[in-house]
């Protein structure tokens, strides 16, 4: 989260002097205009506002109808989350390596796919989109579904489609840490109709309030009259029985604050990014980290790609650079995804996917090597995070302690 002031403060004592806490039964829901909003944004028709972006990703694996019998190719460098989201409906995680953009590799994705490949978790990390051309065309060669992990991503693009609403479907997170947020938080986005429902019915009791729902666009996705508009329609899907996710009208009106923030936010982020880029652009021994799309990044961070790992942690480590070597960002390396190395992935034995009879032959043959591409770009990459707010004599500061650092390696 970058910034949060008086308009959400406002936001939120109209909510709590309404007395209308619950998204369901007012007139004038917060979270219904959130997710149309939402929606309008992205230009993505339908998408729903949860609790997290895990239970987004469950929710949107739920809907493409991922489960037992299925395997899901993710990223070695993610959020273990992305990986738990899998465990979470049945299925099984494998794992794919990052190229040197440290996003997913299309070419290992290609190489991992199996008779029982289900689906394609691209992971648009740091707020760097994937290569999506590439990977929707793998997914259409092969028939598979794609959700995109955009949690770190809001509100960017790739080739001009916001991130998240490219595949079969796509998450986002607002969690605390992320570039927009209510503490908590995220949505499921969807072009498709039965995800949306299936995505409905888990993350609200098994549709214990709904059985229909607002959201849908009118004329074609791109073209200058398409607009989304709230339309009341009856689900088609049979119910099933879900869980517990549904946000509430404090956090809808935080949201409806913080969208409007966004594009501010990612535009001033761009322009530090910019600056420093250009800046450095001819300074020796600095190469920047490779984006697929220099113009649709979030630019929450600058990186940097150094010969080895020694150089990388005296880069990182010089004063006033502030950097991270991605191999030291804990669970966001498969190393250490202590439940799935462990294959751990439920309380229950007999719901613990890897002990499932349908899964049995599936690709779960974990190792710490297993992904070692990944590991070694990982040791020798350096991230540092960017602020919309700084000032110019914060970047001028920031831009001289880059320069030293790169003249003493
Ligand atoms: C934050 C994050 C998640 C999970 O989001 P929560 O809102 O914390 O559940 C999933 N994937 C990635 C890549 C993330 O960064």
């Amino acid at each position: 989260m970058y910034r949060i002031g008086q308009e959400e403060i406002d936001a939120v004592a109209r909510v709590i002097n309404s007395g209308q806490l619950f998204r369901i039964g007012s007139a004038y829901s917060e979270v219904d205009n959130f997710e149309k909003e939402l929606a309008e944004k992205l230009f993505v028709k339908y998408t729903l506002f949860v609790t997290g972006g895990t239970t987004a990703l469950i929710a949107a694996l739920i809907g493409l109808g991922v489960g037992p019998s299925d395997e899901v190719i993710v990223p070695a460098y993610t959020f273990m989350a992305s990986a738990l989201a899998v465990t979470a409906v049945g299925a099984v995680p494998v794992i794919a390596e990052v190229d040197e953009t440290l996003m997913i590799d299309p070419e290992d994705v290609e190489k991992k796919i199996s008779p029982h490949t289900k689906a394609i978790i691209p992971v648009h990390m740091l707020g760097y989109p994937c290569d999506m051309d590439r990977i929707m065309s793998i997914a259409d060669k092969y028939n598979l579904l794609v959700l995109e992990d955009a949690c770190q991503a809001v509100g960017g693009s790739y080739k001009g489609r916001r991130l998240g609403s490219i595949g079969h479907a796509g998450a986002y997170s607002f969690n605390y840490f992320k570039i927009i947020s209510c503490g908590e938080g995220g949505a499921v986005l969807t072009n498709e109709r039965t995800v949306f429902e299936k995505a409905v019915y888990y993350h609200d009791g098994g549709a214990a309030f709904r059985r229909d729902y607002v959201g849908l666009a009118k004329g074609d996705k791109g073209s200058s009259e398409y607009t989304v508009f709230p339309i009341y329609g009856k689900f088609e899907t049979p119910v099933f029985a879900g869980s517990q996710a549904r946000q509430n009208e404090i956090m809808g009106a935080v949201m409806r604050v913080q969208l409007k923030r966004l594009d501010g936010i990612l535009e001033d982020l761009r322009k530090v990014k910019m600056q420093i880029t250009d800046e450095l652009r001819n300074v020796p021994k600095l190469t920047f980290l490779k984006s697929n799309d220099e113009n649709g990044g979030c630019c929450t961070h600058i990186g940097f790609i150094f010969e080895d790992e020694n150089k990388a942690r005296a880069f990182a480590g010089s004063p006033g650079v502030n950097g991270a070597l991605p191999i030291d960002s804990g669970r966001h390396v498969y190393t250490n995804w202590e439940p799935i190395m462990n294959k751990r992935g439920a309380a229950h034995p007999a719901m613990n996917p890897f002990n499932m009879h349908a899964n049995q032959g599936l690709n779960f043959n974990y190792s710490s090597d297993m992904c070692s591409r990944t590991l070694e770009l990982l040791r020798r990459t350096v991230n540092i995070a960017l602020n919309p707010d700084w000032t110019q004599e914060t970047i001028r500061e920031k831009v001289d302690s880059i320069k030293k650092a790169a003249q003493n390696l």
